[in-house]
């Protein structure tokens, strides 16, 4: 399998090739050049797989670069029930007939990022290892993102994290997850700033060409390919879970920020998963919602962008959604660099002609939004009626799933997160504590590592010399 760029670089690029990179050199993002397709004999093999077996199969198709043999056994390692607490890995719950939820945030983190992230770090590992390398990964986090990227890294060869927090300003559980890991290749930078002091670090610190490449400087932000198909995974797993043959279509929702995980599910689609309808759900920050409805993808400013209790989809634009438009248009390249490329910026968004919108219900897109209001009555519902406890963001897919369900349709909503990361809203629609997984209790008390360092990028800089 070839790799090519969502601008029209066609520099032929094998799996590994791109793993470790971030845009294509033409600012593009990296796909497949084709989506193997899964005939139904296929599909009824892969049936009574196990998770690790369905990942390898699903993995192969994408990657001829690793050894078939080594490509297994990084898929055995990553995706065990000691990791994700079932041998399922991610198993559904039922509630009302026909809605079910995907349970993908029972890893180390209590957030779907682990599913991928964790994967990331065995072929991060296993690719620098073959080469000889070392990678120093630099991140900004406001809390997700950060600490999968750290527990993926953990104790991972050839590998070091510095990763870069509001000082004070993540969540206490966030703050006791991430501090307290006590590798020595994890760095936690506290800036005495805002997020967005860090981001500008990381960039500024990723400008400097002679620093980034003499210190081997790289990312693992939503954009890597590996990550997105990682996550085609899930798609077939629940997909097996929840129908007993292959002439069974179902839909998924999925709460949506920076429109990878969706992706994935198109991916899916593509490749021939019997899938009717992605059900794309935001929350106030609606850029994808608007263009699902409306053909106008509009990015919004600083003062547009909101922050709400559902924070991981607090997003102004959606960095994964170039690679769907690509796809839309009929993978034209040239109009894609013209929508995505400096005018987007300039012009802060564009609108699809009606004959290239025309098609986007065809890849079975179906869109809704959901507010502050609207998680806290799906969360105390759904306890009341089911038992169950869910968070934020997987509220906000409940709320848009059931809204956009056909009658009779088999719904999958994915859970991403689990509620003992959100305590405040829980506590506002339920009137008590979250739940926390056992092996979470006393977390708080745990020793903690972190530095404290000024918004300065020269600091940062010296901090990375000093410990490589
Ligand atoms: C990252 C995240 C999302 C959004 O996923 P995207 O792939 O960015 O669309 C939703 N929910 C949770 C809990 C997340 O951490």
């Amino acid at each position: 399998m070839k790799y090519i760029s969502t601008r029209g670089d066609r520099t032929p690029r094998g799996f590994s090739d791109i793993l470790l990179e971030g845009l294509a050199p033409d600012g593009g993002l990296y796909l497949p050049a084709q989506y193997p397709k899964i005939d139904d004999a296929t599909l009824k093999r892969w049936r009574g797989l196990a998770y690790a077996d369905l990942a390898f199969e699903i993995l192969s198709l994408y990657i001829d670069d690793i050894p078939p043999a080594d490509l297994k056994r990084l898929c055995h390692a990553t995706y065990t029930a000691a990791t994700y607490g079932t041998d399922a890995i991610t198993p559904l719950k039922p509630l009302e007939d026909g809605v079910f939820l995907q349970a993908l945030s029972n890893g180390p983190t209590l957030a779907f990022k682990d599913m991928a992230m964790q994967l990331l770090g065995q072929l991060f590992e296993y690719e620098l290892g073959r080469r000889g390398e070392q990678l120093n990964i630099l991140g900004a986090t406001s809390g997700d993102t950060g600490s999968a990227a750290e527990y993926a890294m953990r104790g991972k060869r050839g590998v070091r994290v510095f990763m870069l927090s509001p000082h004070g300003r993540m969540s206490p559980f966030q703050q006791a997850q991430m501090f307290s890991l006590p590798d020595a290749n994890i760095h936690n930078l506290c800036i005495e700033g805002v997020f967005d002091d860090c981001q500008d670090i990381v960039k500024a610190v990723s400008n400097d060409l002679d620093f980034k490449r003499k210190y081997r400087i790289g990312t693992v932000n939503s954009i890597n390919w590996a990550r997105l198909l990682a996550q085609v995974v899930y798609y077939f797993a629940g997909y097996f879970q929840a129908t007993a043959s292959n002439a069974q279509r179902v839909s998924f929702a999925v709460p949506s920020g920076n429109f990878g995980n969706i992706c994935a599910g198109h991916v899916a689609r593509s490749m021939g998963l019997p899938i009717e309808h992605l059900v794309l759900a935001t929350n106030e920050n609606d850029v994808l919602d608007e263009f699902f409805r409306t053909g106008t993808y509009r990015v919004r400013g600083g003062a547009e962008t909101y922050e709400t209790s559902s924070p991981s989809m607090d997003i102004s634009k959606a960095s994964n959604f170039e690679r769907f438009v690509f796809d839309l248009l009929g993978r034209d390249a040239a109009r894609t660099a013209e929508l995505f490329g400096p005018k987007l910026a300039k012009e802060g968004g564009f609108t699809l002609t009606a004959a290239e919108f025309a098609p986007a219900a065809s890849f079975g897109f179906v869109s809704g939004k959901s507010t502050h209001a609207d998680r806290v009555a799906t969360i105390r519902d759904t306890w009341q009626r089911f038992g169950t406890m869910i968070d934020t963001h997987t509220a906000d897919g409940l709320k848009v799933g059931r809204e956009r369900r056909r009658p009779g349709a088999t719904m999958l909503v994915l859970e991403t997160a689990l509620p003992a990361k959100f305590a405040a809203t829980i506590h506002e629609a339920l009137g008590r504590e979250p739940e926390r997984p056992a092996a979470l209790q006393g977390l708080e008390a745990l020793p903690r590592r972190f530095t404290v360092l000024p918004v300065d990028a020269a600091g940062v800089k010296r901090y990375i010399e000093a410990h490589c």
